[in-house]
Protein backbone atom coordinates (compact mmCIF):
# COMPACT_ATOMS: atom_id res chain seq x y z
CA UNK A 1 0.00 0.00 0.00
CA UNK A 2 1.18 3.65 -1.03
CA UNK A 3 -0.86 6.62 0.63
CA UNK A 4 1.24 9.97 0.93
CA UNK A 5 1.89 10.43 4.58
CA UNK A 6 0.49 14.36 5.31
CA UNK A 7 1.71 16.08 8.47
CA UNK A 8 -1.81 17.83 9.60
CA UNK A 9 -0.98 20.50 12.30
CA UNK A 10 -4.15 21.82 12.11
CA UNK A 11 -7.01 21.12 15.06
CA UNK A 12 -8.17 17.76 13.63
CA UNK A 13 -9.04 15.88 11.52
CA UNK A 14 -5.09 14.72 12.28
CA UNK A 15 -2.75 12.71 10.24
CA UNK A 16 -3.66 8.90 10.94
CA UNK A 17 -1.77 5.50 10.79
CA UNK A 18 -1.96 3.38 7.72
CA UNK A 19 -3.39 0.57 9.17
CA UNK A 20 -6.47 3.23 10.67
CA UNK A 21 -6.89 4.22 7.09
CA UNK A 22 -6.75 -0.03 5.62
CA UNK A 23 -9.11 -0.70 8.46
CA UNK A 24 -12.00 0.93 6.70
CA UNK A 25 -12.03 -0.99 3.45
CA UNK A 26 -14.33 -3.89 4.81
CA UNK A 27 -16.70 -6.55 2.72
CA UNK A 28 -20.18 -4.47 2.85
CA UNK A 29 -22.53 -4.89 5.94
CA UNK A 30 -25.57 -3.95 6.85
CA UNK A 31 -25.54 -1.84 10.41
CA UNK A 32 -28.27 -3.83 11.22
CA UNK A 33 -26.52 -7.18 11.34
CA UNK A 34 -25.56 -8.25 15.15
CA UNK A 35 -21.92 -8.65 13.88
CA UNK A 36 -22.02 -4.50 14.07
CA UNK A 37 -23.66 -4.05 17.08
CA UNK A 38 -20.85 -6.39 18.22
CA UNK A 39 -18.13 -4.20 17.26
CA UNK A 40 -19.97 -0.64 18.79
CA UNK A 41 -20.86 -2.72 22.11
CA UNK A 42 -17.11 -3.27 23.12
CA UNK A 43 -16.06 0.14 21.58
CA UNK A 44 -18.79 1.85 23.96
CA UNK A 45 -16.75 0.51 27.11
CA UNK A 46 -12.96 1.74 25.43
CA UNK A 47 -14.55 4.86 25.57
CA UNK A 48 -15.57 4.94 29.04
CA UNK A 49 -11.83 3.05 29.99
CA UNK A 50 -9.94 6.50 28.63
CA UNK A 51 -11.23 8.44 31.39
CA UNK A 52 -11.46 5.63 33.73
CA UNK A 53 -15.15 5.00 34.55
CA UNK A 54 -16.54 2.34 35.74
CA UNK A 55 -18.59 1.14 32.87
CA UNK A 56 -21.12 0.40 35.38
CA UNK A 57 -22.11 4.03 36.46
CA UNK A 58 -20.47 6.02 33.05
CA UNK A 59 -21.85 4.96 29.52
CA UNK A 60 -20.66 6.04 26.17
CA UNK A 61 -22.94 6.82 23.31
CA UNK A 62 -22.16 7.44 19.89
CA UNK A 63 -23.52 9.59 17.41
CA UNK A 64 -22.76 9.82 13.49
CA UNK A 65 -21.40 13.55 13.30
CA UNK A 66 -18.65 16.04 13.38
CA UNK A 67 -17.86 16.78 17.26
CA UNK A 68 -20.07 19.68 17.49
CA UNK A 69 -23.10 17.28 17.47
CA UNK A 70 -22.19 16.44 21.06
CA UNK A 71 -22.02 19.92 21.91
CA UNK A 72 -25.69 19.94 20.75
CA UNK A 73 -26.91 16.89 21.86
CA UNK A 74 -25.32 17.25 25.53
CA UNK A 75 -26.57 20.99 26.40
CA UNK A 76 -29.96 20.48 24.64
CA UNK A 77 -30.96 16.65 26.31
CA UNK A 78 -29.61 17.27 29.81
CA UNK A 79 -31.31 20.74 30.68
CA UNK A 80 -34.53 19.45 33.27
CA UNK A 81 -37.88 22.03 33.27
CA UNK A 82 -37.00 25.39 34.75
CA UNK A 83 -33.26 25.10 35.27
CA UNK A 84 -30.61 27.46 33.70
CA UNK A 85 -27.12 26.44 31.78
CA UNK A 86 -24.25 27.86 33.08
CA UNK A 87 -21.65 28.29 30.26
CA UNK A 88 -17.98 29.62 30.95
CA UNK A 89 -17.63 31.55 27.43
CA UNK A 90 -14.20 32.13 27.41
CA UNK A 91 -13.11 30.73 23.71
CA UNK A 92 -14.65 30.01 20.06
CA UNK A 93 -16.16 26.74 21.48
CA UNK A 94 -17.61 28.05 24.45
CA UNK A 95 -18.77 30.34 22.37
CA UNK A 96 -20.51 27.71 19.90
CA UNK A 97 -22.30 26.20 23.02
CA UNK A 98 -23.24 29.22 24.04
CA UNK A 99 -24.95 30.06 20.56
CA UNK A 100 -26.48 26.06 20.93
CA UNK A 101 -28.28 27.04 23.91
CA UNK A 102 -29.32 30.55 22.16
CA UNK A 103 -31.06 28.51 19.17
CA UNK A 104 -32.96 26.23 21.46
CA UNK A 105 -34.05 29.36 23.42
CA UNK A 106 -33.01 28.03 26.47
CA UNK A 107 -31.84 29.78 29.91
CA UNK A 108 -28.82 30.18 29.98
CA UNK A 109 -26.27 32.10 32.56
CA UNK A 110 -22.93 33.05 30.35
CA UNK A 111 -19.82 33.91 32.09
CA UNK A 112 -17.70 35.77 29.98
CA UNK A 113 -14.10 35.22 31.08
CA UNK A 114 -11.08 36.56 28.96
CA UNK A 115 -9.76 34.00 26.48
CA UNK A 116 -5.91 34.09 26.60
CA UNK A 117 -5.68 33.43 30.16
CA UNK A 118 -7.76 30.81 33.16
CA UNK A 119 -11.07 32.29 34.28
CA UNK A 120 -11.55 33.63 37.66
CA UNK A 121 -13.56 30.95 39.81
CA UNK A 122 -15.21 32.99 42.49
CA UNK A 123 -16.82 34.70 39.66
CA UNK A 124 -17.81 31.48 38.70
CA UNK A 125 -18.86 30.77 42.32
CA UNK A 126 -20.86 34.27 42.65
CA UNK A 127 -23.07 33.00 39.93
CA UNK A 128 -23.88 29.45 41.13
CA UNK A 129 -24.55 31.71 44.35
CA UNK A 130 -26.62 34.05 42.68
CA UNK A 131 -28.57 31.33 40.78
CA UNK A 132 -30.30 28.56 42.54
CA UNK A 133 -31.42 26.67 39.56
CA UNK A 134 -28.37 26.34 37.69
CA UNK A 135 -29.06 22.75 35.76
CA UNK A 136 -25.27 22.03 34.67
CA UNK A 137 -21.98 23.82 34.05
CA UNK A 138 -20.19 23.46 31.30
CA UNK A 139 -16.95 24.62 30.31
CA UNK A 140 -14.81 23.24 27.24
CA UNK A 141 -11.76 21.56 28.58
CA UNK A 142 -9.05 22.76 26.04
CA UNK A 143 -10.04 26.23 23.53
CA UNK A 144 -8.41 24.55 20.95
CA UNK A 145 -8.77 27.99 19.15
CA UNK A 146 -6.57 29.72 21.75
CA UNK A 147 -4.68 26.58 23.37
CA UNK A 148 -5.71 27.72 26.89
CA UNK A 149 -6.49 25.11 29.29
CA UNK A 150 -9.36 25.55 31.84
CA UNK A 151 -9.36 24.17 35.48
CA UNK A 152 -11.96 21.68 34.74
CA UNK A 153 -11.64 20.03 38.02
CA UNK A 154 -12.02 23.17 40.49
CA UNK A 155 -15.14 24.10 38.18
CA UNK A 156 -16.33 20.55 38.48
CA UNK A 157 -15.88 21.15 42.49
CA UNK A 158 -17.97 24.27 42.43
CA UNK A 159 -20.37 23.00 40.05
CA UNK A 160 -20.97 19.85 42.90
CA UNK A 161 -21.18 22.40 45.37
CA UNK A 162 -23.77 23.96 44.60
CA UNK A 163 -26.02 21.08 43.47
CA UNK A 164 -25.00 20.92 39.33
CA UNK A 165 -23.68 18.73 37.50
CA UNK A 166 -20.64 19.26 34.98
CA UNK A 167 -20.58 19.09 31.21
CA UNK A 168 -16.93 19.46 29.53
CA UNK A 169 -16.03 19.01 26.27
CA UNK A 170 -13.13 17.46 25.77
CA UNK A 171 -13.22 16.73 22.09
CA UNK A 172 -9.36 18.30 21.98
CA UNK A 173 -8.02 16.97 24.78
CA UNK A 174 -9.67 13.46 24.79
CA UNK A 175 -7.47 10.17 24.74
CA UNK A 176 -4.22 12.90 24.74
CA UNK A 177 -4.31 14.73 28.01
CA UNK A 178 -5.08 11.78 30.52
CA UNK A 179 -8.20 12.47 32.00
CA UNK A 180 -9.85 10.45 35.39
CA UNK A 181 -13.82 11.56 35.37
CA UNK A 182 -13.42 10.87 38.97
CA UNK A 183 -10.55 12.97 40.30
CA UNK A 184 -11.48 15.86 37.45
CA UNK A 185 -15.11 15.86 38.75
CA UNK A 186 -16.65 15.36 35.09
CA UNK A 187 -20.36 14.36 34.75
CA UNK A 188 -20.32 14.21 30.95
CA UNK A 189 -17.43 14.89 28.58
CA UNK A 190 -17.25 14.22 24.51
CA UNK A 191 -14.89 14.00 21.89
CA UNK A 192 -14.86 13.11 17.75
CA UNK A 193 -12.79 9.99 16.41
CA UNK A 194 -10.75 12.20 14.06
CA UNK A 195 -9.11 13.98 17.03
CA UNK A 196 -7.64 12.13 20.36
CA UNK A 197 -7.77 8.45 18.97
CA UNK A 198 -6.86 9.41 15.63
CA UNK A 199 -9.36 8.05 13.89
CA UNK A 200 -11.53 9.35 10.97
CA UNK A 201 -14.36 11.45 10.82
CA UNK A 202 -18.28 11.35 11.51
CA UNK A 203 -18.42 9.97 14.56
CA UNK A 204 -18.32 11.72 17.91
CA UNK A 205 -19.20 9.98 21.39
CA UNK A 206 -20.66 11.63 24.47
CA UNK A 207 -19.58 9.94 28.03
CA UNK A 208 -21.29 9.98 31.10
CA UNK A 209 -23.41 9.13 33.95
CA UNK A 210 -26.12 6.61 33.55
CA UNK A 211 -28.23 7.76 36.26
CA UNK A 212 -28.38 11.25 34.72
CA UNK A 213 -29.14 10.39 31.42
CA UNK A 214 -31.92 7.86 32.61
CA UNK A 215 -33.25 11.25 34.78
CA UNK A 216 -33.16 13.15 31.60
CA UNK A 217 -35.99 10.71 30.10
CA UNK A 218 -38.71 13.17 31.40
CA UNK A 219 -37.08 16.60 30.54
CA UNK A 220 -37.90 18.52 27.27
CA UNK A 221 -37.38 17.11 24.39
CA UNK A 222 -35.67 19.80 22.18
CA UNK A 223 -34.46 18.41 19.21
CA UNK A 224 -35.47 15.05 17.21
CA UNK A 225 -32.48 13.67 15.87
CA UNK A 226 -29.64 15.28 18.60
CA UNK A 227 -31.25 13.51 21.78
CA UNK A 228 -29.27 11.86 24.48
CA UNK A 229 -31.76 9.36 26.33
CA UNK A 230 -33.23 8.79 22.51
CA UNK A 231 -29.64 7.40 21.54
CA UNK A 232 -28.68 5.79 24.95
CA UNK A 233 -31.96 3.71 25.38
CA UNK A 234 -31.74 2.73 21.77
CA UNK A 235 -28.54 1.47 22.03
CA UNK A 236 -29.44 -0.08 25.77
CA UNK A 237 -32.16 -1.84 24.35
CA UNK A 238 -30.98 -2.98 20.46
CA UNK A 239 -27.38 -2.60 20.66
CA UNK A 240 -27.66 0.00 17.72
CA UNK A 241 -27.49 3.28 16.99
CA UNK A 242 -31.04 4.95 15.99
CA UNK A 243 -30.49 5.51 12.67
CA UNK A 244 -27.36 5.16 10.11
CA UNK A 245 -23.70 4.83 11.71
CA UNK A 246 -21.07 5.62 9.58
CA UNK A 247 -20.26 2.19 9.29
CA UNK A 248 -16.36 2.38 7.83
CA UNK A 249 -15.57 4.99 10.13
CA UNK A 250 -16.32 2.60 13.13
CA UNK A 251 -14.33 0.11 11.70
CA UNK A 252 -11.26 2.75 11.31
CA UNK A 253 -12.59 3.89 15.22
CA UNK A 254 -12.05 0.31 16.00
CA UNK A 255 -8.77 -0.33 15.25
CA UNK A 256 -7.33 3.08 16.23
CA UNK A 257 -8.33 2.23 19.72
CA UNK A 258 -6.52 -1.02 19.49
CA UNK A 259 -3.39 1.37 18.79
CA UNK A 260 -4.54 3.87 21.57
CA UNK A 261 -4.37 1.04 23.98
CA UNK A 262 -1.01 -0.58 22.91
CA UNK A 263 0.50 2.79 22.79
CA UNK A 264 -1.17 3.68 26.42
CA UNK A 265 -2.09 6.43 27.64
CA UNK A 266 1.26 7.57 29.52
CA UNK A 267 3.00 6.76 25.89
CA UNK A 268 0.72 8.05 24.18
CA UNK A 269 0.86 12.31 26.29
CA UNK A 270 4.54 11.47 25.95
CA UNK A 271 4.58 11.59 22.30
CA UNK A 272 2.23 14.39 21.92
CA UNK A 273 3.91 16.44 24.77
CA UNK A 274 7.48 15.63 22.64
CA UNK A 275 5.61 17.13 19.57
CA UNK A 276 4.80 20.25 21.49
CA UNK A 277 8.45 20.70 22.90
CA UNK A 278 9.82 20.35 19.21
CA UNK A 279 6.81 23.14 18.16
CA UNK A 280 8.01 25.21 20.87
CA UNK A 281 11.55 25.12 19.73
CA UNK A 282 10.72 25.97 16.00
CA UNK A 283 8.69 28.78 17.23
CA UNK A 284 11.85 30.12 19.65
CA UNK A 285 14.64 29.74 17.00
CA UNK A 286 12.84 31.74 14.85
CA UNK A 287 11.66 34.52 17.17
CA UNK A 288 7.98 33.81 16.72
CA UNK A 289 5.57 34.66 19.25
CA UNK A 290 2.11 32.98 20.95
CA UNK A 291 -0.52 34.63 21.60
CA UNK A 292 -0.83 33.04 25.36
CA UNK A 293 1.31 32.12 27.94
CA UNK A 294 2.69 29.13 28.17
CA UNK A 295 1.53 28.40 31.41
CA UNK A 296 -1.90 29.05 30.43
CA UNK A 297 -1.87 26.21 27.72
CA UNK A 298 -2.90 22.37 27.19
CA UNK A 299 0.37 22.12 25.74
CA UNK A 300 -1.20 20.64 22.42
CA UNK A 301 -2.26 23.99 20.49
CA UNK A 302 0.30 27.16 19.65
CA UNK A 303 -1.44 29.99 18.67
CA UNK A 304 0.79 31.82 16.90
CA UNK A 305 0.93 35.52 16.38
CA UNK A 306 1.55 36.66 12.99
CA UNK A 307 5.02 38.98 12.08
CA UNK A 308 4.92 42.27 11.21
CA UNK A 309 7.03 42.02 8.19
CA UNK A 310 5.46 42.99 4.74
CA UNK A 311 6.37 39.33 2.96
CA UNK A 312 4.16 37.85 5.54
CA UNK A 313 1.48 36.41 4.00
CA UNK A 314 0.10 33.05 5.31
CA UNK A 315 -2.05 31.53 2.42
CA UNK A 316 1.13 31.76 0.45
CA UNK A 317 3.08 30.37 3.17
CA UNK A 318 0.34 27.93 3.69
CA UNK A 319 0.63 26.58 0.26
CA UNK A 320 4.10 26.28 -0.01
CA UNK A 321 4.25 23.75 2.92
CA UNK A 322 0.81 22.23 1.86
CA UNK A 323 2.69 21.91 -1.41
CA UNK A 324 5.36 19.54 1.12
CA UNK A 325 3.13 17.76 2.70
CA UNK A 326 2.57 19.59 5.91
CA UNK A 327 -0.81 21.52 6.50
CA UNK A 328 -0.96 24.76 9.02
CA UNK A 329 -4.32 26.12 10.03
CA UNK A 330 -5.58 30.06 10.29
CA UNK A 331 -5.93 31.06 14.06
CA UNK A 332 -9.08 31.76 15.03
CA UNK A 333 -8.56 34.71 17.96
CA UNK A 334 -10.26 38.66 16.70
CA UNK A 335 -8.34 41.49 16.30
CA UNK A 336 -5.37 39.03 16.24
CA UNK A 337 -3.67 37.83 13.30
CA UNK A 338 -2.55 33.94 14.45
CA UNK A 339 -1.82 30.89 13.32
CA UNK A 340 -2.06 27.00 14.74
CA UNK A 341 0.17 24.42 15.22
CA UNK A 342 -1.30 21.70 16.94
CA UNK A 343 0.39 18.60 18.37
CA UNK A 344 -2.78 15.94 17.57
CA UNK A 345 -1.98 13.14 15.88
CA UNK A 346 0.28 10.29 14.90
CA UNK A 347 3.46 11.94 14.12
CA UNK A 348 6.64 12.30 16.08
CA UNK A 349 9.16 15.71 17.00
CA UNK A 350 10.99 14.54 13.86
CA UNK A 351 7.80 15.43 11.68
CA UNK A 352 7.87 18.61 13.38
CA UNK A 353 11.44 18.74 12.74
CA UNK A 354 10.92 18.53 8.88
CA UNK A 355 8.72 21.09 9.05
CA UNK A 356 10.25 23.77 10.75
CA UNK A 357 12.99 23.55 7.66
CA UNK A 358 10.41 23.59 5.06
CA UNK A 359 8.53 26.49 7.34
CA UNK A 360 11.89 28.10 7.40
CA UNK A 361 12.14 27.77 3.61
CA UNK A 362 8.93 29.32 2.70
CA UNK A 363 9.43 32.28 4.92
CA UNK A 364 12.58 33.06 2.15
CA UNK A 365 10.46 32.24 -0.44
CA UNK A 366 8.24 35.29 0.31
CA UNK A 367 10.31 37.23 1.51
CA UNK A 368 10.16 37.07 5.30
CA UNK A 369 13.57 37.73 7.42
CA UNK A 370 14.79 35.47 9.92
CA UNK A 371 14.46 35.90 12.96
CA UNK A 372 10.86 37.31 12.46
CA UNK A 373 9.78 40.55 13.61
CA UNK A 374 7.44 42.70 16.22
CA UNK A 375 6.51 46.28 15.68
CA UNK A 376 5.32 45.89 19.78
CA UNK A 377 8.01 45.00 22.33
CA UNK A 378 6.31 42.67 24.92
C1 LIG B 1 -12.84 20.02 17.07
C2 LIG B 1 -13.61 20.48 18.23
C3 LIG B 1 -15.01 20.33 18.26
C4 LIG B 1 -15.77 19.77 17.11
O1 LIG B 1 -15.72 20.58 15.99
P1 LIG B 1 -16.30 20.10 14.57
O2 LIG B 1 -16.07 21.29 13.70
O3 LIG B 1 -17.71 19.77 14.76
O4 LIG B 1 -15.47 18.93 14.18
C5 LIG B 1 -15.66 20.68 19.41
N1 LIG B 1 -15.01 21.19 20.46
C6 LIG B 1 -13.68 21.36 20.47
C7 LIG B 1 -13.02 21.91 21.69
C8 LIG B 1 -12.93 21.01 19.35
O5 LIG B 1 -11.60 21.17 19.35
Amino acid sequence: MDIKRNILLNPGPSTTTDTVKMAQVVPDICPREKEFAGIMAPMRDDLVRIVHGDTKEYTAVLFCGSGTICIDVALNSLLAEGKKALIINNGSYSQRACDVCKYYNMPLVEIKQPIDDKPDLSVIEKALKENKDIGYVYVTYHETGTGLLNPVREIGTLAHRYGAFLITDTTSAYAMIPINVYEDNIDFCMASAQKGIMGMTGLSYIIGKRDIIEQSKNYPKRSYYCNLYMQYEYFESTGEMHFTPPVQTIYAAKQALIEYFEESEEEKWKRHTRVMNAIRKGIDDLGLREALRREVQAGLVAAVEYPDDPGWDFEKIHDYCYERGFTIYPGKMQNKGTFRLCALGAIDEGDIKDFWKVFEEALGFVGVSVPVKYDMQR
